[in-house]
């Protein structure tokens, strides 16, 4: 019997064809984390143990292979399964303590607080499951995605990277671009530098880079400046998947592909991150509501501090045109990640329905807007004409013409 966390070189065709001839049953429920597998540590043990005989040839390595796992001792697997609910209590520990940590790293601030973080974090999970996305990666790579989605804005100041720049703020000095991006991975590496709260903390090197690399390109991805150069790479990526006949083929094939899988996680964090845009609109409505407040203190900031007029999406005094703002962010920026996600995986249809209808609602709040305007306009307009013929020789003219008659 074995049971695997969808590694590449378990699902190679390879090592499946060779489970098939061996007859060896391959779990099917879903798989654990390598902290939670039983008897994790034995792999360990056996390849250290094999390791030592020096094998001359492949027949070799597999005969030393099966003594040195028929000689392990019984004594250790039953301590192993033994002392698996202690393991199970120290990792979920960890994870609570990790998770705590992020949610005090995060600022009590408008819209970058933790709910938004938490918000991130709980849709890159249901990309992943209910979008069945998770297929194209590892277990470990599934959990640095997770990870990198709930730690993504942490320690935000509700300001955003141009007002870093031009108020000359010291974390502009120290990254030269992608500025909040980059502290707010240097931030999520620093919480995993305490052992204490270090998920990572039971990975092998190898195991630790590779989490750490994809957490590097998942946050840095959230850079908005850096998704409209990445549209073009994904959409081509969603084209070549029509092209496969199975379902089963493409995903063997982009599992291999690590370029292709991280645009792939790229675009997953964007969607995530403008996910608000995707909820129910009684959501929607709130939470637009939010970051537009948050803008607007920009704006107070860019007035006070930097003595510059903001731009009409950060101005209070232009807070009656949210709506129609919100109109050109949905047809600029959001609908192209929802569109061709659910072009790429039809689970993910959900998402863009709603951005469709939210798009419909916020419509239908800038055409109301845009007639009071006009209604408004042509009233002044009408003052104004109005006021022009009683001060102009026309009226005279008018007035005479009009008392004629009664002469
Ligand atoms: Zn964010």
């Amino acid at each position: 019997m074995f049971q695997h966390d969808n590694d590449p070189k378990y699902k190679a065709k390879s090592t499946c064809h060779w489970l098939q001839q061996n007859k060896v049953k391959v779990l099917e429920w879903p798989s654990q984390t390598l902290d939670l597998n039983i008897i994790e540590p034995l792999w360990g043990d056996l390849k250290h143990a094999v390791h030592a005989r020096q094998h001359r040839n492949l027949q070799e390595l597999e005969a030393f292979c099966q003594e040195e796992w028929a000689a392990l001792p019984p004594e250790k697997i039953k301590n192993l399964i033994h002392n698996y609910h202690k393991r199970l209590l120290v990792v979920i520990d960890v994870l609570v303590r990790f998770l705590f940590s992020v949610s005090k790293g995060y600022r009590k601030i408008t819209y970058h607080n933790w709910r938004h973080g938490f918000n991130v974090g709980q849709t890159m999970f249901t990309l992943l499951m209910t979008g069945n996305l998770k297929r194209y990666y590892t277990d470990l790579e599934a959990m640095a995605m997770v990870t990198a989605a709930f730690c993504h804005d942490i320690d935000h100041r509700g300001t955003n990277n141009l007002y870093q720049m031009k108020s000359g703020h010291p974390l502009a000095k120290l990254h030269g671009s992608s500025i909040l991006e980059r502290h707010h991975l240097e931030f999520s590496k620093t919480l995993l530098k305490d052992e204490s709260i270090n998920i990572y903390q039971n990975l092998n090197r190898r195991q630790y880079d590779h989490a750490i690399h994809m957490m590097d390109i998942a946050i840095i991805a959230t850079d908005l400046a850096l998704y409209f150069k990445k549209r073009a790479m994904f959409q081509k990526i969603v084209d070549q998947s029509k092209t496969y006949d199975s379902e089963e083929a493409w995903t063997e094939y982009l599992m291999l592909e690590q370029t292709r899988k991280e645009i792939v996680m790229a675009m997953m964090m964007t969607a995530c991150d403008l996910s608000a845009i995707a909820k129910p609109w009684e959501i929607q409505s709130k939470v637009a509501l939010l970051v537009a407040a948050e803008f607007w203190e920009q704006g107070d900031l860019e007035r006070t501090v930097l003595q510059q007029n903001p731009i009409p999406m950060m101005d209070r005094n232009k807070a009656d045109e949210l709506p129609k703002l919100q109109c050109g962010f949905i047809d600029f920026v959001c609908t192209f990640v929802y569109k061709e996600f659910s072009r790429f995986h039809p689970e993910i249809q959900p998402m863009y329905d709603r951005i469709l209808n939210n798009k419909k609602e916020w419509k239908a709040l800038a055409d109301e807007y845009e007639a009071k305007m006009k209604a408004l306009e042509e009233r002044e307009a009408e003052k104004r004409r109005q006021t022009a013929c009683k001060t102009s020789p026309c009226f005279d003219r008018e007035r005479k013409w009009r008392k004629r008659p009664s002469n």
